[in-house]
């Protein structure tokens, strides 16, 4: 992960806006964000990480859920990487199906 420095754009969640949303970095601790500023309404607080509020859990995202599904369903993230050195397969061998206009458009042979 890169390092974030002052003024740089992070997702957070903002207690005015109930949402997550774009937040500029205004402090830091070390490599730590400490303060964002909301760049939806200027609110500036302490980096929640995108957390909301202590009640709610941050929900993951339809993607989110799906890749943590498939991750799941993997032996591990090796087989993964392995998956991907695999030759793809080749796809399925073109029939080849001329596409013929109908011909009634030829004249008739003479006789
Ligand atoms: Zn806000």
């Amino acid at each position: 992960m890169e390092a974030i420095r002052l003024g740089d754009t992070i997702d957070d969640h903002c207690s005015r806006c109930r949402l997550l949303t774009d937040h500029s970095v205004v402090a830091l601790m070390g490599e730590e964000v400490k303060k964002v500023r909301c760049r939806t309404c200027n609110d500036e607080h302490n980096f929640r990480h995108g957390k909301g509020g202590q009640k709610k859990k941050p929900k993951l995202s339809a993607y989110e859920q799906v890749l943590a599904s498939v991750m799941a369903s993997m032996p591990g993230a090796a087989a993964a990487n392995a998956a991907d050195d695999a030759p793809t397969p080749r796809p399925a061998p073109r029939t080849r199906t001329r596409y013929t206009l109908p011909r009634r458009n030829r004249p008739l042979p003479r006789r």
